[in-house]
């Protein structure tokens, strides 16, 4: 028998009667002919609320239970999707992440998958059962509960996948698939039938609403990805990995990723082993720099400029303005309303004008950029966060991106 797994999130199972529509649509799959091993998120905000709870008991809650709380939300949806399917006359059951035989690291709040034993999963297929699993979340070698970061059902979802060779993995959500831009900020925005998983790593890193590590672990196994809707039946879109040359030809989208600051150390002294005194400290605190740029000296002076997260910005200039002084620099500014928006496409690899294309589209659109850079597939641009909508609609227009 063929397996499917499916993947519903937070707003697909947000209250008794979308439970029921997924359970529905699950029931569906399986009159098909299909095994269903339907993963599904926290009912609708859960998670964020759990985290407040939390953080009004204890400033800094210990991790071990922080994960242990946050995991009962995906329990909740998966026993209420579980007896929905009861209730409409199919065999259901709900199982944790470590029930489905998740094995993970003992990273808490952000685990790492490091085995699938899937036996449980196979039984209850074979017996004839749907099966649920709360997503997000696994277990240790020492039957501790962990989660694997924020957004990490798409993870689970994937990896049950690929353990249980399932024919592909079925991503619900409430936007009917991948856009070449977010619809909501640019109205031509155009569905994508296909789209490539390097592409769509690109965009999930930069902005678009995907987990990147879910992308990154289909990617690794070819599995193939259908993002689409859980509300209206419309095809969605399919991440894969075998796409035609023509489709690789072009832009595929324009993703924005509105959470960045920048913080800069001024004058630098132009010495070897620079570079390297300011980011170790970042490292060690285990905050993720993104975009660096340092200029050229003068007078054996430079500017060492990098992103971070917004959320991370005031932990980072905490670990460098001490560092900046260590080394004899002049000191350390921040800017917190940035945004990077971002260009991305295989057709860009090899081929001269991209770049001129998006900046002068910018240009005319009124934007300053503050940094550039660049991958093989990808081009980003740091701008004023206010400027997202206007920069996003430049860019897709300049690129034609409403056309087929
Ligand atoms: N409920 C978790 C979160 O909100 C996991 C998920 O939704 O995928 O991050
Ligand atoms: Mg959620």
């Amino acid at each position: 028998m063929s397996i499917i797994v499916q993947k519903y999130g937070g707003s697909s199972v947000a209250d008794a009667g979308r439970i029921k529509n997924v359970a529905r649509r699950i029931a569906a799959t399986r009159q098909r002919g299909s095994g269903v091993v339907a993963v599904v998120s926290a009912m609708g905000d859960t998670t964020d609320h759990l985290i407040d709870l939390a953080h009004k008991i204890s400033p800094s809650p210990p991790p071990r239970e922080m994960d242990l709380l946050l995991s009962t939300g995906e329990i909740v949806s998966c026993t209420l999707v579980a007896m929905a399917l009861n209730e409409m006359g199919h065999k259901a059951i709900s199982l944790s992440g470590g029930q489905a035989g998740i094995q993970t690291d003992t990273a808490h709040t952000r685990a790492r998958i490091t085995g699938l034993d899937p036996s449980r999963i196979h039984k209850e297929l074979e017996q004839g059962h749907t099966v649920i699993v709360a997503g997000f979340q696994g277990v240790t070698e020492g039957m501790d509960v962990t989660t694997l970061g924020r957004g990490a059902s798409d993870l689970t979802a994937v990896a049950l996948a690929i353990g249980l060779k399932a024919e592909r993995c079925e991503i619900y959500t409430d936007v009917e698939g991948i856009y070449t831009a977010d619809p909501r900020l640019v109205p031509q925005a155009r569905k994508l039938k296909e789209i490539g998983f390097e592409e769509m790593l690109e965009l999930a890193n930069y902005g678009a609403k995907m987990q990147p590590r879910s992308i990154e672990l289909a990617a690794a196994y070819t599995m193939p990805v259908l993002v689409c809707s859980s509300f209206v039946d419309a095809p969605g879109t399919l991440i894969h990995g075998g796409l035609s040359m023509e489709n690789r030809n072009k832009v595929a989208g324009v993703a924005a990723d509105r959470n960045v600051a920048k913080i800069t150390v001024l004058g630098v002294p132009d010495r070897p082993g620079i570079a390297a005194t300011v980011f170790e400290p970042l490292a060690r605190e285990g905050i993720s720099v993104d975009t660096i740029v340092q200029n050229a000296s003068v007078d054996r002076l430079t500017d060492l400029t990098f992103t971070v997260a917004r959320t991370e910005a005031q932990r980072a200039l905490e670990v460098t303005e001490p560092v900046a002084r260590s080394i004899g620099a002049r000191g350390c500014a921040s800017a917190q309303n940035l945004a990077k928006v971002s260009v991305v496409g295989t057709g860009m690899q090899n081929a001269p004008g991209y770049a001129a294309t998006m900046f002068r589209a910018l240009y005319d659109a009124g934007i300053n950029i503050e940094m550039i850079t660049t991958s093989e597939i990808r081009i980003t641009c740091i701008v004023d966060e206010a400027k997202v909508p206007e920069a996003v609609r430049a860019l897709h227009a300049a690129f034609q991106l409403e056309k087929e």
